[in-house]
């Protein structure tokens, strides 16, 4: 559970692009626990049956949505019904992404697009659908789930370094054309998350990326680190907080020597 009290989104409606698995599904059950309509939608309709299910018996009001953010058609399409089912969007997150390590050199052409395509042009997809269906008219917010990376020179992550890069930028240009009309759009940077598949894939390379000694706090962030952060985002308390890029991460994208702990 988060310090906010319950009732906090009471009567709003978030979709939750990947919220089927994850960081995406905890931001979910975050969200409707404080009272919000979720609405999670990727590609695998059973994944996301057995999300919704799950979150329906936590006592969360839960709908599902099969779609794959790279085409725009698609998108528009789970975006109209949603707001023709729940008479409104007020809350969008983008967190759906791929991810696989590969250098450049061993990074083919149509990997290096694929993932471009999914992370930076589908939370473009989402958020266009979005702000011009509803959000334009009606006020919201967008929180896009970035990296903690995309500053640095990362090897075996180009392409998604690439990727989030251009999702920071958008994040910066989008709160400033939307925000008159009254949209707070930001993005949040989870450090390396325990319990995810994203960081699974990556541990193959990086041992000492899944261990809590790369981190200055002396654990590895939680899921629930990442979706307190968002709800937080998503909240009244954050009502003059627009275009900022959030890490969440321990302070460990800012330790360069990563010593471990001093004694
Ligand atoms: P994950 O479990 O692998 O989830 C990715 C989700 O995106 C899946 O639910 C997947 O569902 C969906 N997805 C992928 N391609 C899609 C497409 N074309 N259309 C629609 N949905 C699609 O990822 P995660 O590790 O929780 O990461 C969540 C977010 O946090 C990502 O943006 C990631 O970059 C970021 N992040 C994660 C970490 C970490 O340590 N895990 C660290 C930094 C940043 P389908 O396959 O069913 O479509």
């Amino acid at each position: 559970m988060s310090v906010f009290k319950d009732n906090i989104l009471k009567g709003k409606v978030a979709l939750i692009t990947g919220g089927a698995t994850g960081i995406g599904k905890q931001i979910a059950y975050t969200l409707g626990k404080h009272g919000a309509s979720v609405c999670i939608a990727s590609r695998k309709q059973e994944r996301l049956q057995k999300t919704c299910e799950e979150l329906q018996a936590k006592g969360i009001q839960c709908s599902w949505f099969s779609c794959d953010i790279r085409e725009p058609e698609q998108v528009e399409d789970v975006i109209k019904q949603i707001i023709k089912r729940h008479k409104g969007l007020d809350i969008v997150i983008n967190n759906a992404a791929g991810n696989f390590p590969a250098a450049i050199a061993n990074t083919s052409y149509k990997g290096f697009k694929t993932i471009t395509d999914i992370d930076l042009l589908g939370t473009y997809n989402v958020t266009r659908a979005a702000f011009d269906a509803w959000l334009k008219d009606n006020g919201g917010h967008i929180v896009n789930i970035s990296a903690p990376f995309q500053n640095l020179g990362v090897s075996y992550q180009a392409h998604v370094a690439a990727a989030k890069a251009g999702v920071d930028s958008l994040t910066r240009s989008a709160a400033v054309e939307f925000g008159p009309h009254g949209i707070r759009v930001n993005a949040v940077c989870p450090g390396a998350t325990a319990d995810t598949e994203g960081l699974e894939r990556f541990a193959t390379v990086s041992e000492e990326l899944s261990t809590s000694s790369a981190c200055p706090l002396g654990y590895l962030g939680q899921k629930s680190d990442i979706a307190n952060a968002v709800l937080f985002l998503v909240s009244d308390a954050a009502s003059y907080i627009n275009g900022q890029i959030f890490s969440v991460d321990g302070g460990s994208g800012i330790d360069m020597l990563k010593l471990g702990p001093i004694s």
